[in-house]
């Protein structure tokens, strides 16, 4: 696939004039080059475009002004002068791959531009301690995917324990349509929502404050260029119109769920609030990290041809960990370290992203710049690799000690949740997600 390819902005030995990136466990080396969008502290301007550059923010705005980006053409240029990704994401493979080229020369540590203007250095980066980060993009539309055969089969084993998996699954990338409204960045508290609960053995609801919060630890990919309604996206060429790659939470209020989810699926018991890392890491940065999907095997009933490409067999998941740190506030107040609680592999997932956005597209429906598709929550075969604390406790059977003495079934208020992801492998530079982090307080009850 053309898709994937390894250049000049992958080698290990590249280093940047930002000091920060060169430093070993930095998440945003000079090989990462993630997209993000951030107000300076305090001002009151439109937002702007940056990239991640150790602990730095490359200001694309003013980059643009100054001509710094004139090597990957006009229309890209343009872009960056936006107040969010998804012009940029329109443009396609070819023009992110110019401007990655021309972010990499340019924050290289020999950059001739800076060589040229010892001053510029001012003009265009800023602590990443001084701005908000904010949404990446405007997100039209925003579909969750449900693509951990193990998580499938854990939340299955407990609500049917003799069908725990259904017979579609294999065969068809299942999804709900989510809530675009309700996507906040990383940081944003977290209201714990009221709703709709049947007790146990209870013969009618109450409405009330969830008793059940849960997180859901998931990757998130950005779509690129779009389809025409009615014209559907081939798998072979279903990533050239997949952006990048971002952290998720996908709160969930299990109560709540339990009593709504049949006949036609999640609804309000997602749609109070669903957390995004700032930072979109895009394929072309992934490159060094594809792999065959590991979940699917012998034994596997055959794909449809529609969701079958060899290329996506061989290359169509990303080596990418994800892990769940857990901090409630004794453990501040303590000074006690968060605690992790799952560690999760995306490549496990049963479908790759390309076929998710595949399979969406499949029917004719359009998919637009910005719109966001996440992949469900990452759990893999051990207990360790369990990526939400439905499993993780199942179904609150299982405490989970803390070292205050505390534990926890489900999320109290003052427990911020974070997630941290990485994709590392020998002979490339490591690649980090950089954080998507929540914190639940108390919420209104009318
Ligand atoms: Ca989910």
């Amino acid at each position: 696939m053309a898709v994937i390819r390894i250049d000049e902005t992958h080698r290990p030995d590249l280093r940047s004039f930002v000091a920060s990136a060169n430093e070993a466990g930095s998440d945003f080396p000079i090989q990462n080059l993630p997209f993000g969008v951030f107000r300076r502290r305090g001002s009151t301007g439109a937002p702007r475009i940056g990239v991640a550059i150790g602990n730095e923010i490359l200001d694309l705005s003013a980059c643009a002004a100054l001509g710094l980006l004139d090597p990957a053409g006009p229309a890209v240029a343009a872009a960056c002068l936006a107040p969010a990704l998804n012009p940029l994401m329109a443009l396609g493979r070819e023009a992110w791959r110019g401007l990655r080229l021309a972010l990499s020369h340019l924050l290289a540590e020999d950059s001739p531009a800076v060589r040229r203007d010892p001053g510029l250095r001012e003009r265009i980066l800023l602590p990443m301690t001084e701005a908000d980060l904010l949404l990446p993009a405007q997100v039209g539309d925003y579909t969750d995917f449900y693509a951990s055969l193990h998580h499938a089969t854990n939340v299955g084993s407990m609500f049917r324990p003799d069908n725990p998996l259904l017979p579609n699954y294999k065969h068809v990338p299942i999804g709900y349509h989510g809530r675009a409204s309700s996507l906040v960045p990383s940081g944003t508290p977290v209201p714990r929502p009221s709703g709709q609960i049947l007790p146990e053995g209870a013969s009618s609801p109450r409405f009330e404050p969830t008793r059940q919060m849960d997180y859901e630890c998931e990757v998130g990919a950005f779509v690129g260029a779009g389809n025409v309604l009615g014209h559907p996206i081939p798998l072979a060429e279903a990533e050239e119109h997949l952006f990048g790659l971002c952290l998720v939470n996908d709160w969930s209020a299990r109560d709540v769920q339990r009593w709504e989810y049949q006949p036609l699926g999640p609804f309000l018991a997602k749609s109070f609030a669903t957390s995004l890392s700032p930072w979109v890491v895009t394929f072309d940065a992934l490159a060094p990290f594809r792999a065959p999907p590991s979940a699917r095997g012998e034994g596997d009933p055959p794909l449809l041809p529609y969701l079958d490409a060899e290329e996506d067999r061989l290359n169509g998941a990303i080596d990418l960990t994800v892990e769940v740190h857990l901090s409630t506030r004794r453990m501040r107040e303590s000074g006690a370290a968060p605690v992790r609680l799952s560690r999760g592999r995306f490549r496990e997932l049963y479908w790759t992203m390309a076929q998710m956005l595949a399979h969406h597209a499949s029917n004719g429906c359009n998919l637009r710049p910005g719109d966001l598709l996440a992949s469900g929550t990452l759990s893999g075969p051990e207990r360790e690799n369990r990526g939400c604390l439905l499993e993780l406790t199942w179904r609150g059977r299982e405490p989970v000690p803390l070292p205050t003495g505390e534990s926890r079934t489900f999320l109290e208020d003052g427990d911020a949740v974070t997630l941290r992801g990485a994709c590392e492998r020998e002979g490339f530079a490591r690649i980090g997600f950089g954080e998507c982090t929540g914190t639940i307080v108390a919420g209104q009850t009318r």
